[in-house]
């Protein structure tokens, strides 16, 4: 903390390092892939409850981020992963200054703008390849929007990839104080904490004296909200490496719980015709594989015996009902 405060009274508002920059935007789409690679887990573990949320996690994840990062700038002077890095925004939201109305277009440019941009890079690959698979299924006026799509979206991409780069080096070699288009956009800087930053109450200073009692118990909820959110990802971060280190390093290759692999059945001869069904003894009729041992029956046959028994006729291993595949064959 002291270095800060020295830092700060030696050379007066400080530019980050490009390093710093680059650092926690890495870290917003680092948090992204997380949550979403947890909802998918969650998802492959509990399709009915988890299903819907993984297929909507883009846009949830879009609103949950954009009032998280609403409070946090009015808070603590940043966006989440800036003061992760140490740095806060010029001008310091916290200030009365600054207009609700500036803030919320901080927080479209840094969440919702993201968001809009990965949506449009997901259509260019879906038309992409419906066209490249001869599939593009649009008439006349859509599907000359579509041609157009697929002709000016690498265009506009590679402009905002060199824009967003040549800012980088412009603001590396000084030549400009704001290190991306959409800062400069909202003439908004970054510099490091201070002291008085990282302490806990700062928040408080900026609140005007008349609306002092109900304003601060409310944003003291708040406060312990983010401080709760900051903490768990600090602690997940950190988590998430150790785990990444436990699976990547050699000599740790196996998991932390290997499933058990079940022994071959031994009920079923391997005599047997391939096409008769094991319950009825007759040729399959609507041939229908159980996924949990992969034996194939008619359908009545497994159903019943599935709905009432619960495990697979053959393997004994546990059944259900929605472990039940048809099969078609190309003839069919
Ligand atoms: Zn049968």
């Amino acid at each position: 903390m002291a270095e800060y405060g020295i830092h700060h009274a030696t050379f007066g508002r400080s530019k980050p390092s490009v390093f710093e920059i680059i650092g926690q935007e890495n870290l917003i789409t680092a948090l992204r892939s997380a949550f979403r690679h947890g909802f998918k887990v969650l998802a492959e573990n509990y399709p009915e409850k988890f299903g819907i949320l993984f297929r909507h996690f883009d846009e949830g994840y879009t609103v949950v981020d954009s009032v998280f990062q609403y409070i946090h700038l009015r808070l603590k002077g940043g966006l989440f992963p800036e003061t992760f890095y140490g740095l806060k925004r010029i001008p310091d939201p916290r200030s009365l200054d600054v207009s609700k109305r500036k803030i919320a277009s901080w927080v479209f440019l840094a969440v919702v703008l993201p968001y809009i941009q990965s949506q449009m890079e997901l259509l260019y690959k879906n038309v992409r390849e419906e066209y490249s698979n001869g599939i593009l299924n649009y008439k006349d006026f859509k599907r000359r929007l579509a041609l157009l799509y697929l002709k000016f979206y690498p265009i506009y991409n590679f402009l905002w990839e060199i824009t967003v780069l040549g800012y980088y080096m412009a603001f590396a070699l000084n030549k400009t104080k704001f290190h991306s288009p959409l800062m400069h956009l909202t003439s908004t800087t970054l510099t490091h904490l201070t002291a008085f930053d990282l302490s806990d109450d700062a928040w408080k200073e900026y609140i005007p004296e008349k609306q002092k009692k109900l304003t601060t118990a409310l944003w003291n909820c708040m406060n312990i909200f983010v401080g709760g959110v900051t903490l768990t990802i600090s602690v997940g971060a950190f988590l998430t490496q150790f785990i990444n280190w436990w699976y990547n390093s050699e000599g740790n290759t196996t998991s932390f719980a290997p499933m058990p692999v079940p022994p071959p059945p031994l009920k079923w001869s391997i005599d047997e015709s391939v096409d008769i069904c094991p319950l009825c003894k007759k040729k399959r009729a609507n041939d229908t594989a159980l996924i949990c041992s992969g034996y194939v029956f008619c359908y009545p046959c497994i159903f019943r015996f599935v709905k009432e028994n619960k495990k697979c006729p053959v393997t004994g291993y546990k059944s259900s009902l929605d472990q039940l595949v048809t099969l078609y064959q190309h003839d069919d």
